[in-house]
């Protein structure tokens, strides 16, 4: 059982437009913003328009349509940002174990340097 997603969390204010960002990507499925904090020359988030907390949740809830349109969203970025020749890093926090902050589930893009503190 994943926990119960939380209307009020930051990302899904930030859906609602009761948070402003710079939106650098929309489409029905996904929006991409600047991380407020950024950990790298380019840190940007990109999140499913749907109610999700985690993968996990998105991966058990979400209807093939949201899940290929995300994967898609997540590569349109990459592109749009002009990153597949010099590359980027992905990462996605699920649960305490990885510290994640914000319930909604979301995937860090990093780039615009090389990376530091590679992990796998
Ligand atoms: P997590 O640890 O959940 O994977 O990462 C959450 C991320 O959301 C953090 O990197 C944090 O800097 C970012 N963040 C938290 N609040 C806001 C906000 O209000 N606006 C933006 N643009 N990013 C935020």
């Amino acid at each position: 059982l994943t926990r119960p997603y939380d209307a009020n969390n930051v990302f899904a204010k930030i859906l609602r437009r009761e948070i402003p960002v710079e939106i650098l990507y929309e489409d029905d499925f996904a929006l991409a913003f600047p991380d407020i904090t950024p950990q790298a020359a380019i840190h940007v988030l990109i999140i499913p328009k749907g109610a999700y907390v985690s993968a996990s949740d998105f991966g058990a809830s979400a209807s093939d349509l949201e899940i290929a349109g995300y994967a898609r969203a997540i590569s349109n970025v990459a592109t749009q940002l002009g990153l597949q020749e010099a590359g980027y890093r992905l990462i996605s926090n699920a649960g305490p174990d990885a510290g994640q902050e914000v319930p909604h589930y979301h995937v860090h893009l990093l780039a615009g340097e090389k990376l530091s503190a590679k992990l796998i």
